[in-house]
């Protein structure tokens, strides 16, 4: 790069990192700009490169007229963009090109400065922009191709940057222990989190419409001022929040159910920006349970596209922005792109560090999209290589085999209470022929919820043991734990196996002295069969020879615990099983690292569950055939939704949706069912008190159990037989086809009862119409998909992992 140009490089750089004050420079940056521009143009040597000096000198002259430092950090961006040469010139720049260079142009490129700097020289990448040799295009191409120039540091500063991605993000300006803290809980620990930490959504201030305009149907961002806040009680011990907002053109009225709390944050003069579904109530124009926030002005400038990101208690919308402005200020500009520039070429795919500048503060829906296929693409591009490497090095050493012959197997499956249906055997003889090899098996079992999954596990455990070798099951709860290690003992009990096992249970609530015991157990290879929680994988837990590692409900783990599991013997075979319903394809790519068996059959003799859609006014009646079902000796779910909305800085939305859960119990035992026994299961119950509950649900000393969405994996308790779903409309039908499966485990016919709540759109009714519809788990994933977009069926969970943060499908 030409002196001059690296200069003003530097310049703009420190500009920007001084906070836009033009301080970059003694004197402000204009000043500079009339000397620079001589300099610039004696090292021109070609029309292009006059045109840009003159262009800059332009931008550098307007700058300390900018008064919005939001403004500033942009237009210095834009001209460290056109440097490299990533954005067209402004409309009103892109004048016609100098015909004639001021001096007469010596053959050959650009002297470079620093003459002993060869690697920069002419393979183009920081070759000045070429706006007059470009041919003409149309508009979406040339957002395109004007971004292409990918920066390419030399190798010391690339390793620089990325060295200081791992550091802490206390290493930005501003942050100290305490909000680390907090972002810690977000997943952000290292300023590389940071700028891989996205928006969920953006508030468009481009497209904001005045009140009076707004279309029922539309979602929209909108601004207003907060003119009156009322609360009042509903029926069920329920209360609705409704607040009128005016912007001069027209009012609104938003409501919230149960978050009485907001009448304090909405005071009457607030200027909000609120972002929701608007609906005609009662004739009025309605947004219910809309997001909102306080109104930050710096996005009411220049029209822009405001980031909106997952927040956490004591972050603000605002500290959030600032903090990725910095952030994204300080490296984005240097982070090292190590796609091959053939690659992007070919993919028309544009330049890193541009993509995440773009995915924060989008300067267009245009570029927003672009930038999320570069990252979309990064994504499944390391993860793909991620996982194939992994089973690669995974594969390459020996494992053990471990076999049986027929007439064992045959022996073990005789003694079952029942016969394996044929997907299942089908699915097992898979699983034993990767036992068999000396390669260690790395096998995805998939099912729909109820479709016995857990017996193929015991079966390949119980031929771990008749090997001689160690086995484990590790479940995401301890509930889930507790029920397989009751479940599985008994199957292997019952057959060839049964006098050699010595089965344990290890959870965080495992006992000390227990625990002691389990560990020495494990570790001399007295105890062969161990079934639990995350306590199976923590540090000082080995295993004499670990032969076969089960992973049940697998997406509820992260790939390093999957790892961690395998790790605790050498070289296992491996099953995880899930029954989150993934098509075939994705699955392959998800888990490219993993073989696939799948059981698509159910076992024989089931009573379909009859699904019902109900309407709020029929909560009575869903009541009454509660205690209908319950008199007759069955027991039931009643399923109440957890919602966590934290927008804002003391809201304590969390702990009171869990609260509503609370006293969405204490209603229905004292003015429902006052004459039975209610339980409550919450994800804020500490693991014993969880297991607790639910063993008394299971023994069948609680009638109703009420839950949050903590019921939905796993749990099987023959004896209900109605499964209630308040508020049904919340959940993804997933979701609500996870739940459903925890009825009709048994020989009674069961129910799903799907009461709506008062948020029900069409397109809500429509899709509890299609739980009414199918049980299949497949077409419900597919239904979501469309109507929803996939969002749930990767679940928030998965995004946690580290990966798929963005894969849209
Ligand atoms: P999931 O695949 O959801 O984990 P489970 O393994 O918990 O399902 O099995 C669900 C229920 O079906 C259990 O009560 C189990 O005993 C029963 N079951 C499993 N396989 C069969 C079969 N082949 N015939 C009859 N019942 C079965
Ligand atoms: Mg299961």
């Amino acid at each position: 790069m030409p002196s001059a140009l690296e200069k003003l490089v530097k310049i703009l750089r420190l500009e920007q990192e001084q906070g836009n004050k033009n301080t970059a420079v003694i004197g402000g940056l204009k000043r500079f700009a009339d000397t620079w521009v001589q300099e610039g143009h004696e090292q021109a040597r070609k029309p292009e490169h006059h045109t840009l000096v003159d262009e800059l000198h332009r931008l550098i002259a307007e700058y300390e007229a900018i008064k919005d430092r939001t403004e500033r950090r942009r237009a210095v961006q834009f001209m460290l963009d056109r440097i490299t040469n990533r954005v067209p010139p402004r409309a009103d720049m892109a004048s016609p090109q100098r015909q004639e260079p001021a001096q007469e142009a010596p053959p050959g490129d650009l002297p470079s400065a620093d003459a002993d700097d060869e690697s920069e020289d002419d393979d183009g990448e920081y070759d000045l922009p070429l706006p007059a040799a470009r041919p003409v295009r149309t508009a979406s191409r040339h957002v395109r191709d004007a971004h292409r120039a990918v920066r390419r540091p030399s190798l010391e500063e690339a390793l620089e940057v990325l060295r200081e991605f791992d550091h802490d993000v206390t290493a930005l300006h501003r942050v100290g222990k305490s909000m680390a803290e907090k972002l810690a809980r977000l997943g952000v620990n290292t300023i590389g989190d940071l700028l891989f930490f996205f928006p969920r959504r953006y508030d468009d201030y481009t497209r904001m419409k005045p009140i009076n305009r707004l279309v029922p149907g539309e979602v929209v961002t909108l601004i207003g001022t907060v003119q009156k806040v009322t609360v009042r009680p509903l029926s069920g011990g329920r209360n609705l929040t409704e607040a009128t907002v005016s912007d001069g053109s027209g009012r609104i009225t938003l409501r919230w159910f149960n978050q009485p709390w907001l009448r304090n944050k909405l005071k009457r003069g607030t200027q909000i920006t609120v972002w929701g579904k608007v609906d005609l109530y009662l004739g009025r124009p309605t947004v219910t349970n809309p997001e909102w926030e306080l109104l930050e002005r710096d996005n009411l400038f220049g029209g822009s596209i405001a980031p909106v990101y997952p927040l956490t208690k004591g972050i603000t919308s605002r500290t959030m922005r600032r903090m990725m402005q910095q952030t994204l200020g300080k490296w984005a500009e240097r982070i090292p792109d190590y796609m091959p520039v053939g690659t992007l070429e070919r993919t028309e795919l544009c330049d890193l560090g541009w993509a995440l500048e773009q995915i924060h503060f989008p300067d267009s829906w245009e570029n927003l999209d672009e930038a999320r296929t570069r990252l979309v693409f990064d994504e499944l591009l390391l993860l793909q290589m991620g996982v194939l490497a992994h089973r690669r090095d995974w594969q390459a050493v020996q494992g053990v085999p471990l076999a049986v012959d027929d007439a064992w197997l045959d022996a073990f499956l005789g003694a079952l209470p029942y016969e394996l249906t044929g997907a299942q055997r089908r699915a097992l003889d898979e699983i034993l022929a990767d036992m068999a090899q000396g390669v260690p098996m790395n096998r995805l079992l998939q099912g729909d919820v109820g479709s016995g999954k857990t017996v193929v596990a015991a079966a390949a455990m119980a031929v771990a043991v008749a090997n001689g070798a160690q086995t484990a099951l590790m479940a995401p709860t301890g509930i889930l734990a507790e029920q397989h290690f009751r479940g599985v003992s008994r199957l292997l009990a019952a057959g060839p196996v049964g006098d050699k096992i010595n089965v344990h249970l290890l959870t965080g609530a495992t006992p000390a002295e227990t625990r002691n015991m389990i560990y020495s157990g494990l570790a001399d290879g007295s105890l062969n069969v161990v079934i639990g929680t995350h306590a199976l994988i923590q540090s000082g837990l080995e295993f004499k020879n670990l032969g076969l590692a089960v992973i049940d409900e697998q997406h509820r783990f992260g790939v390093e615990q999957r790892g961690a599991l395998r790790g605790k013997g050498t070289n296992p075979h491996l099953l995880v099983m899930t029954a989150t319903p993934i098509p075939r394809t994705l699955a392959l790519t998800l888990y490219a690292d993993l073989d696939l068996s799948v059981i698509d059959e159910m076992p024989p003799g089931r009573t379909p569950i009859d699904t019902k859609v109900l309407m709020p006014a029929e909560r009575e009646r869903a009541f009454a055939f509660v205690r209908h079902e319950i008199k007759k000796g069955r027991q039931a779910f009643v399923i109440y939704p957890y919602v966590e909305s934290v927008e804002d800085e003391e809201t304590e939305d969390a702990g009171k949706a869990e609260m509503s859960a609370v006293q969405r119990a204490e209603f229905l035992q004292k003015e429902v069912f006052p004459d039975l026994r209610v339980g409550l299961l919450h994800g804020q119950l500490r693991p014993d008190e969880k297991d607790a509950v639910m063993g008394q649900f299971a023994a069948g000393d609680i009638d109703i159990l009420v839950a949050t969405s903590v019921v939905e994996v796993g749990i099987d308790v023959p004896n209900a037989s109605v499964m209630l779903i308040e508020g049904a409309e919340r959940f993804g039908l997933a979701q609500l086809h996870q739940f459903r499966g925890r009825v009709g485990r048994g020989a009674y016919a069961s129910y799903c009862l799907l009461l709506a709540g008062e948020q029900l759109t069409p397109d809500a009714v429509e899709r509890l119409r299609a739980m009414e519809a199918t049980t299949d788990g497949f077409k419900l994933a597919e239904i979501d998909w469309r109507m929803r977009g996939p969002g749930d069926l990767l679940g928030t969970r998965q995004a946690g992992t580290g990966v798929l943060h963005l894969v849209e499908l």
